[in-house]
């Protein structure tokens, strides 16, 4: 199915329920008209990092189902999965080829070597510093090759991640193959993880690094040319890079909406939120929470610096169960710039504010994506956090059938299903229409959205401060 301008859920293939028929069952169930779109959080066999350490891509891991059970969620709702361009699994059989038989193997191009990168003398330390790097050591690995040597490769994010060398015509194949297969298989989108890390060039950061990332993402696209699959480029840095991205005419992520949101919830303040809903654009992808922890940095210069500390005090203090710690290396968090938890928890459970945040999400520019744990209003999980002292799995909850049974039922869940369904059905929230924002006061907001022919209109009004909102569709009262 193609993309459409409706609300797109993010999962794993083994999160609510236990596999992708689960899933599918539970889709049908209870969200069939709340949800158009399924990110599919990665789906193949992997190494770690919850399946972001792909070994390959040709085929579904048989613990989650296999491509039918895909293309059958396919028929029902557009479908996103993830292409990590930037590295594959030490544990794929190319990386293992490359270690039997190093220069000799036809994959030894595949992977980006640091020895080789770097000319005779370096890295200075000058030139470690300068990389942009979400761990506080080189990113690199040395490997044992089964001739006896070794070298230093390139592996920016986990130890499983080994990165690719994407200016080489072996990656350049490998890249196509398997984009076109998942296009294949019914992608009507391919997220490009963590793409701005995929380019390394001497005497740069290493991190969107121009304009070698342009011919990248026009590789990409024109890869995908003659198939249904656009792509979203995945990036948590300063807007102004994916503003760059949108500005190249590609779909971009909203990851500072999330900090933004919070402010105002917390603060009372509607005049921020405006002016960056005033800032973005239509052609995007809006977010409260992923799989990842909400974006600090995303937030820069959106809110101020003031701001956005007031906002993660605030986040330690009236969050329930957001801790600093549950962010840090004793959690082994792999992004120091985020905080892990649960967007309803961030608003302490708060059922109110909760539902006001995903109200003012639907109605900014984009198509709004919920997190599976968003969608059922779902609180931090301490005790999954602590059996795995993994930072991100406070917000990663394995919900069993019976379980979701019982959330569905609750108040806040159930407006928030109204209300889902009311954003994928109203005309008025064309990509191609108009939007208005006006703050009557530094506490009040009215987002206005207009069909592109004019025939419909939608508008919200939201007091931040007394949490109260008005909806109305066509002169018609909307209560959730
Ligand atoms: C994904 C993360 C992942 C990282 C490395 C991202 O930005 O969202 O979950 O750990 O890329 O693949």
């Amino acid at each position: 199915m193609k993309l459409q301008n409706k609300a797109m859920l993010i999962t794993y293939p083994d999160s609510l329920g236990h596999n992708l028929q689960d899933l599918s069952d539970v889709m049908d169930k209870y969200f069939k008209k709340a949800i158009g779109g399924i990110h599919l959080l990665p789906i193949f066999p992997s190494n770690g990092d919850r399946g972001f350490s792909p070994t390959r891509y040709d085929v579904v891991d048989p613990k989650f189902g296999t491509w039918q059970n895909v293309e059958k969620l396919g028929q029902q709702y557009y479908l996103m999965f993830d292409f990590m361009i930037n590295h594959l699994s030490k544990h794929s059989e190319y990386f293992q080829d490359f270690q039997k038989k190093h220069n000799e193997s036809k994959y030894s191009d595949l992977f980006l070597s640091w020895d080789k990168f770097w000319p005779i003398g370096r890295p200075t330390q000058r030139d470690v510093d300068l990389i942009y790097k979400r761990k506080d050591k080189a990113p690199y690995q040395e490997i044992k090759f089964v001739d006896g040597s070794q070298e230093k490769m390139w592996n920016t994010f986990g130890p499983d991640q080994m990165d690719l060398d994407v200016r080489t015509k072996v990656t350049q194949n490998f890249i196509k193959e398997n984009l076109q297969n998942l296009a294949k298989h019914g992608a009507s989108l391919i997220r490009l993880d963590a793409f701005a890390y995929a380019i390394k060039k001497l005497d740069t950061n290493d991190f969107f690094v121009e304009p070698e990332i342009w011919t990248l993402l026009n590789q990409v696209k024109d890869y995908l040319k003659d198939t249904p699959a656009t792509i979203l480029p995945e990036i948590h840095e300063h807007y102004t890079m994916p503003f760059k991205v949108a500005k190249h005419g590609y779909f971009i992520y909203d990851f500072a909406l999330p900090m933004v949101l919070l402010y105002s919830l917390y603060s009372g303040d509607s005049t921020q939120l405006a002016k960056w809903l005033k800032k973005c654009p239509m052609k995007q992808f809006t977010t409260l929470d992923t799989h990842d922890g909400l974006g600090v940095v995303d937030a820069k210069d959106v809110l101020t610096d003031e701001q956005i500390d007031y906002t993660t005090k605030k986040l330690y203090q009236i969050g329930a169960n957001v801790k600093k710690k549950y962010s840090s290396a004793e959690y082994h968090n792999l992004d120091i710039y985020q905080i892990n938890t649960t967007y309803y928890s961030a608003l302490g459970n708060d059922d109110r504010r909760y539902f006001l945040a995903r109200l003012l999400q639907i109605f900014a520019p984009g198509i709004p994506q919920i997190y599976y744990v968003g969608l059922l209003a779902g609180q931090n999980d301490i005790k999954l956090l602590e059996k795995t002292k993994e930072g991100r799995d406070i917000n990663r909850h394995y919900y069993e059938l019976d379980e979701i049974k019982k959330e569905v039922h609750r108040p806040v869940v159930k407006s928030l299903i109204k209300l889902l369904e009311f954003r994928n059905s109203a005309a008025a929230f064309d990509l191609n229409g108009s939007i208005k924002i006006k703050t009557p006061s530094d506490h009040e907001i009215i987002i206005t959205r207009t069909n592109k022919e004019n025939t419909s209109v939608a508008r919200a009004y939201v007091d931040l401060k007394e949490l109260k909102y008005q909806v109305k569709l066509d002169e018609q009262v909307f209560i959730f």
